[in-house]
């Protein structure tokens, strides 16, 4: 069998060797000591990472960063409630189209493709619209590559008293977050970003405000979405106890175990600190090798651009032709996501544990250089990986 591509994509990422080998292990039963202890240290883990406090509960259930955001959703608001939605992108759009359904009505807080919107202007709108209850922000939108600048937006809302929804799907271990100290009422991520396990699992992190929240609901969540269809479940494994509401994804929960004792390994206790600084080195790297070979950033800034993924202008004239040029050289990236520059960008990844493979990084660079010159334009590809390894090496 030839050699798997390496993954450079925004998720699902490069895992580690030992989280193959959880996922090949036959899935255990889901009341068996091995199954609790995994879940039991994942959970604790999720408050060490979303830095939530001890008031918080977690989830972790079936499903992805979409069934994540969904339980946030419709555990926050009702039929009639008024939300603001931050737009940076597509998930900032499925935020809010899941508001719509859950008959909220739905106000956008808007910026271009690229660019990040304006706090003072949110800050103002909350201000004169006493009505808004529900703030929804994208720390990472994956179509955009923009960060926001939580920290702030929470600060705001906050001090606006509203109930703070965080998406953190693309950004919970690349950027730092202290959901506790920033005030998020409820951040939710997925099993196979940052965090370096495999697709499958939604994580949930509700604050005691949010669990709060939906018990004033006046109409309940879906059942399988209730916070208070899990909570017991959760604090029963947290425990080491056996509990039951629906049957959890198993073997997904013992890779996830697998994935953040990795994590740890590779942060150090400092991990949710550490991972993200590493992250950002790992951005700065790439992007030294993009300069070199003259691509253009999609965020207008690299204060609003994300540390786990880049959004790159096509050069003039070129289109999916290149990432197909990427792959024959054994790198994957992504095709633009954001309906409307789809054409226009691609996306490179380095999410996960791979940001510590500095030849990883650097190959990634090599393969877009060859890439670039595979469809006709010149590429200065060794002074590209050399501007990489150079940002690389200045931290070792
Ligand atoms: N939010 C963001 C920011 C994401 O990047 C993604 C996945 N790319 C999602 C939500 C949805 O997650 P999933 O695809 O696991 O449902």
């Amino acid at each position: 069998m030839p050699a798997s591509p390496l993954l450079m994509i925004p998720g699902p990422v490069e895992v580690a060797p030992s989280v193959v080998q959880a996922l090949s292990a036959p899935p255990p039963g889901h009341a068996s000591g091995r199954f609790l202890a995994a879940m039991q240290a994942c959970l604790r883990s999720m408050r060490t990472l979303w830095r939530s406090g001890p008031g918080a509960q977690p989830f972790i259930l079936p499903g992805g960063g979409t069934a994540a955001m969904e339980m946030a959703v419709s555990n926050a608001a009702d039929p009639g409630t008024k939300a603001v939605v931050v737009r940076t992108g597509l998930f900032s759009d499925r935020m809010a189209e899941m508001l719509r359904r859950r008959g909220a009505e739905v106000l956008i807080h808007d910026a271009a493709p690229g660019e990040a919107p304006d706090p003072q202007a949110l800050d103002a709108l909350l201000r004169d619209d006493q009505g808004i209850t529900v703030l929804a922000l994208t720390h990472v939108d994956t179509s955009t590559g923009v960060l926001l600048d939580l920290e702030e937006f929470l600060r705001i809302g906050r001090n606006r008293g509203v109930l703070t929804i965080v998406d953190a799907v693309c950004s919970l271990g690349a950027e730092p977050l202290a959901m506790l100290e920033w005030g998020a009422w409820a951040v939710v991520a997925a099993s196979q970003k940052a965090l370096g396990g495999p697709p499958g699992l939604a994580l949930v992190m509700a604050s005691p405000w949010a669990l709060e929240a939906r018990r004033r609901l006046a109409v309940p969540p879906p059942l399988s979405y209730d916070y208070q269809s899990w909570t017991s479940v959760m604090e029963a494994c947290e425990e080491g106890r056996f509990a039951y509401f629906g049957t959890p994804a198993t073997g997904l929960v013992l890779a996830l175990e697998a994935a953040m004792e990795e994590l740890f390994r590779l942060g150090g206790e400092d991990a949710p600190l550490e991972f993200p600084r590493r992250h950002r080195l790992a951005a700065r790297a790439i992007r030294a090798g993009l300069g070199v070979l003259g691509l253009e950033m999609l965020p207008a800034r690299e204060s609003i651009a994300a540390s786990g993924l880049s959004a790159v202008r096509y050069p003039r004239g070129i289109g999916s032709e290149l990432l197909e040029a990427v792959l024959a050289e054994g790198v994957v990236l992504a095709p633009g996501l954001h309906p409307q520059i789809r054409d226009e960008t691609f996306r490179i990844g380095h999410l996960g544990p791979v940001v510590y493979r500095d030849d990883a990084l650097v190959r990634t660079v090599e393969a877009l250089g060859r890439g670039l010159r595979a469809c006709g334009r010149e590429a200065d590809v060794s002074a590209a990986v050399r501007a990489a390894g150079d940002v690389l090496a200045a931290e070792r």
